[in-house]
This record gives C-alpha cells, sequence and structure tokens, in this order.
C-alpha cells in the first residue's frame, strides 16, 4: 500500500463492494445449463478455460519470441497469462470486486493470440487480406487490420466456437461477463457504439470494473517482465534503459535500499521489476480509488452508465509509463534481432496459410468441413485457414512447414 496516499484498501475478508460485478445479476451462459451445486458461474468460467486445450497451447506460444528461441527461463504467453492473474486479482482483491471473474478474464485474455507474436497477427492478417482482395495499402489502417484479425474477437471466436469439449454445444459456452472480456479493445469505457455491438455486446455501456482491470494489469504485466526479459536476454541495454526516467527511478529506489546491489547485475534487475509491479499497482489502485470517489461511482449500474475509463494510472505515471513502453518499441520489439526472426516467420506462416487454403484437404476433418460447407456461418475457407493456424502453437507451426514446404 502507498504510504502517505491517505487511501485505505479493502482487506481479504470484506467481501465485494456494490460497485463489483455479482454473479446473481449475471446475464448468463448463451446456452442455459444447470449450475453446479459448489461452483459459482465465474469460477466454473475459470475452470473451463484452465481445462481448455487452447489454455495448454500457450506454454508454446511466444510474444516477443527472440527470447523463447533463446533459453527456458523466459516468459512465453503461459507465464505471462498467469503473472496477469496475479496482478489483476491482487488488484481486484483490493478494489472489492468479484475475484473469480477477475480471474476467468486474466486467464482468458491471450488465448486468442496466434503463433510467434506479433508476427502471428501481421502474418494472418495480411494472407486474409490478399485471399479476400483487400488492397494492400488499406492495410496501413489499423482500424481495418483489426476488422481482418484481432486477437481478442479471436479470442470469443475460440470460447464461443473453436473449442470442442461438450456433446451439446460448440465453444465453452461461458457467461456474458467473462465473454465481455474479449471485447476489451474495442469496448473501451467511453467509447460505446457499433464495435461493441457487433460482437454481440450492449453497445450503451462501459465494461465492468473486472474488464477494465484485467487490461491493466496485461500492462503491467508485460512492461516490467518485457524490461527483464530484454535485459537478461542482453537484447536490451541497461544503461540505454536507465534513460528511461520510470527505471531509473525503480533502479534508484533498490540501491538506496540495497546498496551492495550496485555489483550485482541480476538481482539488481530483478530487485527493480519487483519495485516496479509494486509502484504500477499502488499507482493503479490509488488513482482507481480516485476516481470512484470523484465520480461517486457506488453500484454496478453507476460503472455500467460511467462514459469513461474508472481503472487506470494517474496522469503523471500514465507519461512515465508511455516513455518505458515507447523505448521497449523501439529498442526491443523492433530490435533487429528480434526483426529478423519477425520478418521471417510472417512471411513463413503466410506462405503456410496458402499452401491450405489452396488444399483445404490438407486441413483436420473439422476444419476441413467447415472450409468446405459454404459460407452462410460466416466460416468462409480463409477464415476457417486462419482460425487452424491461429490455434497453432510456435513448434506446431514449424511443424507443419517443415512437412508441407520443405527446409527454407
Ligand atoms: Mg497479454
Amino acid at each position: 500500500m502507498p504510504s502517505g496516499s491517505g487511501l485505505v484498501f479493502r482487506r481479504r475478508n470484506e467481501g465485494p463492494a456494490a460497485y463489483a460485478a455479482d454473479e446473481a445479476r449475471s446475464r448468463g451462459r448463451r446456452r442455459p445449463e444447470r449450475e453446479s451445486a459448489y461452483r459459482g458461474l465465474w469460477q466454473r468460467d475459470r475452470d473451463r478455460l484452465v481445462h481448455s486445450t487452447a489454455f495448454r497451447r500457450l506454454e508454446y506460444k511466444t510474444q516477443v519470441f527472440v527470447a523463447a528461441a533463446e533459453g527456458d527461463h523466459y516468459r512465453n504467453r503461459l507465464t505471462h497469462t498467469l503473472e496477469v492473474a496475479q496482478i489483476a486479482r491482487t488488484a481486484a482483491r483490493a478494489l472489492g470486486l468479484n475475484e473469480d471473474l477477475e480471474e476467468a478474464l486474466a486467464l482468458g485474455h491471450d488465448l486468442g493470440h496466434g503463433p510467434f507474436g506479433h508476427a502471428g497477427e501481421e502474418a494472418l492478417t495480411e494472407a486474409v487480406a490478399t485471399a479476400r482482395g483487400v488492397p494492400a495499402e488499406r492495410l496501413a489502417d489499423k482500424e481495418v487490420r483489426r476488422g481482418i484479425f484481432d486477437h481478442n474477437v479471436q479470442g470469443l471466436r475460440l470460447v464461443d466456437e473453436l473449442e470442442r469439449t461438450h456433446p451439446d454445444f460448440r465453444g465453452l459456452n461461458l457467461t456474458y461477463e467473462t465473454r465481455e472480456g474479449f471485447a476489451k479493445n474495442h469496448v473501451r469505457a467511453g467509447r460505446p457504439g457499433r464495435p461493441r455491438a457487433e460482437l454481440g455486446f450492449s453497445p450503451d455501456e462501459s465494461p465492468s470494473l473486472e474488464v477494465q482491470l484485467v487490461g491493466r494489469a496485461d500492462e503491467i504485466a508485460y512492461d516490467s517482465h518485457d524490461a527483464d526479459d530484454g535485459l537478461a536476454s542482453g537484447v536490451l541495454d541497461e544503461d540505454a534503459l536507465r534513460s528511461v526516467t520510470l527505471w531509473r527511478e525503480v533502479e534508484a529506489g533498490v540501491l538506496k535500499e540495497h546498496p551492495r546491489l550496485r555489483d550485482d547485475a541480476r538481482l539488481r534487475r530483478r530487485a527493480a521489476v519487483r519495485r516496479l509491479i509494486g509502484l504500477l499497482v499502488d499507482d493503479l489502485l490509488v488513482e482507481t480509488t480516485r476516481r470512484l470517489r470523484e465520480q461517486r461511482v457506488e453500484t454496478f449500474t453507476d460503472v455500467r452508465t460511467f462514459p469513461g475509463e474508472l481503472v487506470g494510472f494517474s496522469a503523471e505515471l500514465t507519461a512515465k509509463k508511455k516513455a518505458l513502453e515507447r523505448f521497449l518499441r523501439h529498442n526491443f520489439y523492433s530490435h533487429p534481432k528480434v526483426d529478423k526472426l519477425r520478418r521471417k516467420w510472417r512471411r513463413r506462416l503466410k506462405k503456410l496459410f496458402f499452401v491450405y487454403l489452396e488444399d483445404p484437404r490438407l486441413l483436420p476433418d473439422d476444419y476441413h468441413a467447415r472450409a468446405t460447407a459454404g459460407t452462410g456461418d460466416g466460416n468462409t475457407p480463409e477464415r476457417v485457414v486462419c482460425d487452424y493456424l491461429a490455434g497453432m502453437t510456435d513448434r506446431y507451426a514449424e511443424q507443419c512447414l517443415r512437412r508441407l514446404c520443405g527446409r527454407e
């Protein structure tokens, strides 16, 4: 808890606040089911996510994949997801939000990502666009790209349609409130309207605080662990990272408490990452609490009707955090080493896409049937091939490439 902030956060046994999502008022599942006698709706959503195939595959999907190519102690999407869940649950408890829903949202938040991080997302977007005859110059528009492939929308397709576990229905049949997490980028609070409605969510409402929080927890996790992995892998230079105010400040804080870490780069880095996470979470809690009070948000209906984001960082920290993100973008995500792999995988994944599109018999039976069943349900062949590729892990995509295209 930040000292001197004057704010007192909820503790463990205080229970949820009136502005938290309430299971008793859930809008329910897409298909009604008999519910468990001892597990709540959102507990059950969380459990379904953990038992899904897509969740297990997260282990072999990377975010910034140069790290994964180089060692086993860097983050992958599964460990990232677990870090997001830890941060989100901690903050949810402190704010008095619904922890079961928060955990379900966090564990599902990255399920729709394809293999090879952003290279995969770029490849799938461009391949589907080519198959549909979308002119390349239109892809400069972010919204056009998002309309073709977006990992959040893909996550929703996954839990609604692609996962097969139940004999009576497709997908995981999650509740409205958990599914709403997959629309988080499309439904930023204060940006109501069409995109939300297109995904099947009520267009005139803001997302729950639980949904708003998972996006922020995601940022806290990747800002801190990418700095960590970037330094650990040697892709980032510690002196260069010190040009970022936020990093310089956390490092100074660490050295003030532990001067001997001047001579221990590894422990200094780890202590700085811990401190960075703590600082971001503290600020998020203080600022969110301030907004809730200032805007007199007391009930869940207040949250739904408030036209703006209630969960967020202070203006001062937002500026510092953005500077760190800019640094990571320029020095880590577009480092020549990362960039080289990214271009290679973008090219190869696109190649694999067209191999399947030209001969859908190469797809597994289920996908083959959907690709050739006609397009009445939106399952165009290029969409089905995209679904198949998006579900692949990095190494499975590599195997398929080797099998179907030979070595490069
Ligand atoms: Mg994430």
